[in-house]
């Protein structure tokens, strides 16, 4: 038996096909759930390093297990498969969110020009694709809208005024941090040191220096906002140029659930968008898993520079306050 969709279901049992790769199916963990179980929460697909994906995290040593099972099985012995339009995948490769074949051979390269091995590489090619794959029924699991998230709420935050948004901010913060405040282009020349404070010192003098800061401390004495300057306290910024306010928070959800990252808070930008303030990747190797994954759903990579220019809460924007809108208690 060669053919990749027969080995996945003779693991898994019947599977919902949604294409010639990949699928609906009964998650290999499912008695480890802790919340209700959808039809749609556990997918597989057999290109690239075949993935099972399921949208609980309790069950995530079972699904460990069954992949390297699922990997094993169908890696075993070569196997090709026509696609609709007569494209041929064949093991390895990779079919990617436009229906263009990944060949296998060009991820090695790929991997030495990035840094890192053939196998992680493919890790992240299969990735990207499963993530397009999943991303409809991610919006719909996560689904997270504005009006929620305010009510969600453990701290109640959004009606304190301008002063109270700002120091509640600052609290997110170790208190030796170094903390840039400012308009995007205060950074630079010895002068912008006034914009590089520490938080306490923040805390007497209020937001008035500017309607920004960044995501990372930075080291004392710095004057320029540059990834170098950063001290290594810091906090990944999640947010997106092109998904609304209703929309965002089930990036936010899915970071928090089911990623673990933690989320420390949610920022109103005053404009058409909302910033989760999260737990920095802990290592380069889930660093650029998370941005493969947070690019396909509509965020942006930017976002992974972290003396990049963010929203500061306390601050007023064009008549309105730059807010948070929810604060982990
Ligand atoms: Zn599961």
């Amino acid at each position: 038996m060669n053919d990749p969709c027969q080995i996945a279901a003779s693991l898994l049992g019947d599977i919902d096909w949604q294409t010639e790769i990949s699928g609906f199916c009964r998650c290999p963990g499912e008695a480890l759930h802790t919340h209700k179980t959808g039809k749609k929460d556990c997918r597989v697909s057999v290109d690239g390093a075949p993935t099972i994906y399921c949208f609980h995290s309790s069950c995530a040593p079972a699904v460990t297990v069954a992949n390297h099972k699922l990997r094993c099985a169908i890696g075993q012995n070569p196997w090709e498969l026509k696609l609709p339009g007569g494209m041929i995948l064949r093991n390895g490769d990779v079919l990617q969110a436009g229906g263009t074949v990944l060949p296998r051979e060009i991820v090695p390269a790929r991997a030495r020009a990035e840094g890192r091995d053939a196998g992680e590489q493919l890790a992240l090619e299969t990735l990207r694709a499963v993530a397009e794959r999943f991303k409809p029924e991610l919006f719909e699991t996560f689904r997270w809208p504005f009006a929620q998230i305010i009510s969600d709420s453990p701290l109640l935050v959004a009606e304190r005024d301008a002063e109270d948004q700002f120091r509640t901010w600052l609290r997110l913060w170790p208190a030796h941090c170094h903390v840039w405040i400012g308009d995007v282009f205060s950074s630079g020349k010895p002068e912008h040191r006034t914009h590089f404070r520490p938080v306490a010192e923040w805390y007497r003098i209020g937001p008035a220096m500017g309607n920004f800061t960044c995501g990372a401390a930075f080291k004392p004495g710095s004057y320029q906002r540059s990834n170098a300057n950063c001290d290594g306290t810091r906090f990944l910024v999640v947010e997106s140029d092109t998904l609304a306010k209703d929309e965002v928070g089930a990036i936010f959800a899915y970071l928090n659930r089911r990623l673990r990252f933690n989320l420390h808070a949610i920022i109103d930008t005053a404009g058409k968008s909302l910033h989760g303030w999260f737990d920095a990747p802990r290592n380069a190797r889930i660093e650029a898993q998370l941005k493969a994954v947070l690019t396909v759903f509509g965020c942006d990579p930017k976002l992974f520079t972290y003396s990049q220019p963010v929203r500061v809460p306390g601050a007023w924007r064009d008549g309105k306050l730059q807010r948070i809108v929810w604060l982990r208690s």
